[in-house]
């Protein structure tokens, strides 16, 4: 018996869109290392990224790096978040490498590595016009030189992120920046650096567009991976899953009720406010699925079906022409926000899905063009749970 609600995860999905991106990109002479921070460090979802060829695994939380460790998963971890200073010890101990924007953050981490007989990676990550993490460009080389300074610690490379704030797009403008900023450290230093990480999955589409990457020899991808989209637009990369997830939730209420409440409002208590209007009765059903278990602002719901509002355990819907059975199930497309939560949830039940790609290989006509595939009622042969 299937539980509910539960995150179905198409592994085989995930390894093709990984290893698509991995491929891709090494024609550009760029490296891909795999973002886990939206799956809470499955082992099963990192060993396929590996197995797809990304060089190393990035979390913004060193419990994660840590978790995958203790799992049996073998990797270069990379912590993207700045470390907190209350944590140098555990991040020299689970990171190889971390993204580092303080210097007296750098020293701790050089004291702690010392102490710990380790050497510990370290990425400066620059501000190019995002106004999010970084240096700015022209404390770069001072940050560099104290860096380079300080003992167990190994200046791995630079990197900068954008598009996690304002959405500012990477562009010619800022990539080149970064090369431009990679060659005036080699030149002042007499260093070769290893790594410039130019971003995250919205530098996707600046990278296959066939511009010249520069010195850009490194990406951190998550959101592409997982969801086979590039952030900036939320469009479908081509050739890429963008069904690897289906959050799927089961019925407990179907009802005929108005639309319209009665009483007087004192509050706004659920979301999906903005959706009050009268639409007359409809077939409104309750699913077991919250805020706590997911972002429902960030479903994408199956044909006819539209989700009305939320509260913390509870998901409003109403369905255009049939009333959904109780005990049935609905699945929906989770986006970045929504899978991240059911990735958290303890009520949110993970399986996993091995099928097609790994075991069989993958049918011809599903590789062309986008594999985009709108989610659905469980009304197939495939999901035979629920039918209208
Ligand atoms: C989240 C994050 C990434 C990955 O972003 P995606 O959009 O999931 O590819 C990369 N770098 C940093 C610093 C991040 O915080």
């Amino acid at each position: 018996m299937n539980t509910a609600p539960r995150l179905e995860i198409n592994l085989a999905k995930i390894y093709h869109n990984a290893s698509e991106l991995v491929q891709r990109f090494s024609q550009k002479g760029i490296s891909i290392t795999g973002v886990c921070k939206a799956t809470l460090g499955s082992p099963e979802i990192a060993n396929t990224l590996l197995r797809a060829g990304v060089c190393s695994l990035a979390d913004s939380h060193i419990e994660t790096l840590e978790s995958m460790h203790r799992a049996g998963v073998k990797a270069q971890m990379m912590l993207i978040r700045s470390p907190m200073l209350s944590q140098v010890a555990r991040v020299v101990a689970w990171a190889d490498i971390s993204l580092n924007t303080e210097i007296e953050v750098i020293r701790q981490l050089s004291r702690a590595a010392l102490k710990a007989d380790r050497s510990h990676g370290v990425i400066l990550m620059v501000e190019l016009g995002d106004r999010r993490e970084g240096i700015m460009p022209d404390k770069l080389l001072q940050t560099v030189q104290q860096t380079l300074s300080l003992p167990n610690i190994v200046l791995r490379g630079i990197g900068t992120n954008l598009a996690c704030r304002h959405g500012i797009a990477p562009d010619m403008h800022n990539m080149s920046a970064l090369s431009v900023l990679t060659a005036r450290i080699e030149a002042k230093f007499g260093c070769k650096l290893e790594m410039v990480s130019g971003g995250n999955s919205a530098n996707v589409d600046w990278g296959l567009s066939g511009v010249v990457c520069g010195r850009v020899n490194h990406l951190r991808l998550g959101e592409s991976i997982l969801l086979g989209r590039e952030p900036l637009h939320q469009r479908p990369i081509s050739g890429l899953y963008t069904d690897a997830f289906t959050l799927v939730a089961e019925v407990i209420e179907s009802n005929v009720k108005p639309s319209r409440p009665s009483g007087t409002p004192a509050m706004i208590a659920a979301q999906g406010d903005s959706k009050r209007v009268d639409r007359g009765l409809v077939l409104q059903s309750i699913l077991a699925m919250g805020c706590q278990d997911t972002d429902p602002e960030g479903l994408l719901a199956p044909a006819g079906i539209e989700v009305m509002g939320a509260s913390s355990d509870h998901l409003m819907v109403v369905s255009e022409r049939h009333a959904l059975a109780l005990g049935g199930e609905v699945a929906f497309q989770p986006d970045y926000g929504a899978l991240t939560r059911a990735m958290v949830s303890p009520f949110v039940t993970k399986v996993f899905k091995r099928d097609a790609i790994l075991t069989g290989g993958m049918p011809m006509a599903r590789l062309a063009g986008s594999l985009e595939k709108s989610s659905g009622l469980r009304n197939t042969a495939e999901h035979d749970s629920f039918v209208l």
